[in-house]
Formats: C-alpha cells, sequence, structure tokens
C-alpha cells in the first residue's frame, strides 16, 4: 500500500517562514480534512508537496513509498502520482480539455516517458473519457472547451474532479476556493469524489465546505494554526469546527499564531 509521509516540514516564502515543522502520514485509502483559519498555512502545505517554486523547504521531509519527494521537479511529483487541485486553477486558453487530460494521463500512467513520445492512443483515451463522463454525469461538450478559461467556480470544480477521474492519481489534494460554489455545485463535486471511490487514493481534502465532506467523512481532521497541526481529531472534530469555528483551538493554543 502507498503511503505519503510528512515530517518536520518548514516552509518558507522568501524569508518568511510560514509552516513551522509538520508531521503528516496519510496513507491509500484515507481521506484526510485539513481545516485552519485563513492565513494559516493551509494551501502552503499542498503547495509545497507539488513543489511549487514559491514554496521553499527549509527542514524536513516528504515522501512517498520511501522516495524522497523534495528531490523530484513538480511534473515528476506529478508522474508519481501526487496530484493538487488549485485553489485559484490557471486557464490555458487554447488548450481544450480533452487535449489536456490525454497528456497528463499519457504522462501519469508511463511515467517513463520522453518528450515527443507517443500519447495513449486517441480510441482508447477517448472511449475511457465518455466512459468516465458518463459516470460524472458530465456532458462531452465540456471536454471540448479550453481549460479553465471563463469556467465558473463550478465548472472549474467538475474540470478537477474529470481530472481526478482520468488521472486516478496515489494521492491528491483538494484545496478548496473559499468562495464562488453554491451549495449544489459542493454537494455534485462531495457525491463525485465519492463516485470515483475515495478508496483508490489518499485524499487531503482543505475545505470550509462542511458539505464537501458529507459524501466523504474524513477518518482524520487535522487543525492548522501558525504553521503547525495542533490538533487531530476525527470526523466529529470537522463538525465541530465548521459549527463553532476556531475560537476554542485560538485559546487552547495561545502561542501557536
Ligand atoms: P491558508 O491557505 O491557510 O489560508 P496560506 O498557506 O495561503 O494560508 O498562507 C499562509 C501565510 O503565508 C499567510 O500569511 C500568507 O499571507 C503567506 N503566504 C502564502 N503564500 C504567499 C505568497 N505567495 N507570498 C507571500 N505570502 C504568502
Ligand atoms: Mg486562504
Ligand atoms: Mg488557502
Amino acid at each position: 500500500t502507498h503511503v505519503l509521509k510528512i515530517e518536520g516540514l518548514h516552509v518558507s516564502v522568501g524569508d518568511k517562514p510560514i509552516l513551522r515543522g509538520v508531521d503528516l502520514t496519510i496513507n491509500h485509502g484515507e481521506t484526510h480534512a485539513l481545516m485552519g483559519p485563513n492565513g494559516s498555512g493551509k494551501s502552503t502545505l499542498g503547495l509545497a508537496i507539488m513543489g511549487h517554486p514559491g514554496y521553499t523547504v527549509t527542514g524536513g521531509s516528504i515522501s512517498l513509498d520511501g522516495e524522497d519527494v523534495l528531490a523530484m521537479a513538480p511534473d515528476e511529483r506529478a508522474r508519481a502520482g501526487i496530484f493538487m487541485a488549485f485553489q485559484r486553477p490557471m486557464a490555458i486558453p487554447g488548450v481544450k480539455m480533452a487535449d489536456f487530460l490525454r497528456h497528463a494521463t499519457t504522462n501519469v500512467r508511463r511515467p517513463d516517458r520522453k518528450e515527443g513520445e507517443e500519447l495513449i492512443p486517441m480510441r482508447e483515451f477517448r472511449k475511457e473519457l465518455k466512459e468516465k463522463m458518463a459516470h460524472l454525469r458530465m456532458d462531452t461538450e465540456f471536454a471540448r472547451r479550453y481549460v479553465n478559461d471563463g469556467f465558473s467556480g463550478g465548472e472549474m470544480k467538475r474540470a478537477e474532479i474529470l481530472q481526478l477521474a482520468m488521472l486516478q492519481p496515489k494521492f491528491a489534494v483538494l484545496d478548496e476556493t473559499d468562495s464562488g460554489l453554491d451549495a449544489d455545485a459542493v454537494r455534485l463535486a462531495s457525491e463525485s469524489i465519492a463516485d470515483i471511490g475515495r478508496e483508490k487514493m489518499g485524499l487531503l481534502i482543505i475545505t470550509h465546505h462542511d458539505k464537501l465532506l458529507v459524501h466523504n467523512p474524513p477518518e482524520f481532521t487535522h487543525v492548522m494554526l501558525g504553521g503547525r497541526l495542533v490538533e487531530t481529531g476525527g470526523k466529529e472534530l470537522a463538525a465541530e469546527l465548521h459549527e463553532s469555528g476556531y475560537d476554542r483551538i485560538r485559546s487552547a493554543y495561545p502561542d501557536a499564531e
């Protein structure tokens, strides 16, 4: 079974320390919710896992099945099976979703493929894409649109779900937009994640929407405060924080921020 292991992780943006010693182990098949007030460092953790160049690891380690993730370039991390859905995904005008997905899927399934080598055969890819989209009740027309170009919040979410379904990563970090998703879009995303089979991945869900967790009850909930995970619990911790906010956490850890 696969395991993503983060130990004593310190991350800075410029010379500002953001993460100050994060330990987190995600086993394949587990869903972890990551919560915490705005600015506590949740997105920073996701971006550091993906190797975003603006986020400098100054200490600690990240490994995937014992392999040093920090030694991998961002695209190698993706090929190794780590996926991240960004809070504000980049638009790629001129590149259709289907073409983007065919490249990305090939890279993940054939991690040794060199630039310019064959992609998965079109016929095979089309068939799979069609099946996955039907399963997710998505209109195939959606795959002909340019990646994230003028997408609504709900459409970005659907694009992300479709990527998850096609790429079948070992581990996925889902960083939720703080706004722009209506209740229906969140429910649909939530059901879709469950549909894809969350048990086939390790999931780290950064969310402010308790609805996203309804169909995906987390085995573990972590609370980040001031760049550290100050508390870990089960799904009842997520429910408590959604209900009552972070006052209890802040007063329990007055020196964390
Ligand atoms: P969260 O996702 O929990 O809201 P972030 O990880 O986005 O928190 O941010 C944590 C802290 O790091 C904040 O103080 C934020 O201002 C700072 N930070 C994150 N990314 C950048 C950046 N690219 N440039 C400057 N500061 C950043
Ligand atoms: Mg934020
Ligand atoms: Mg964030």
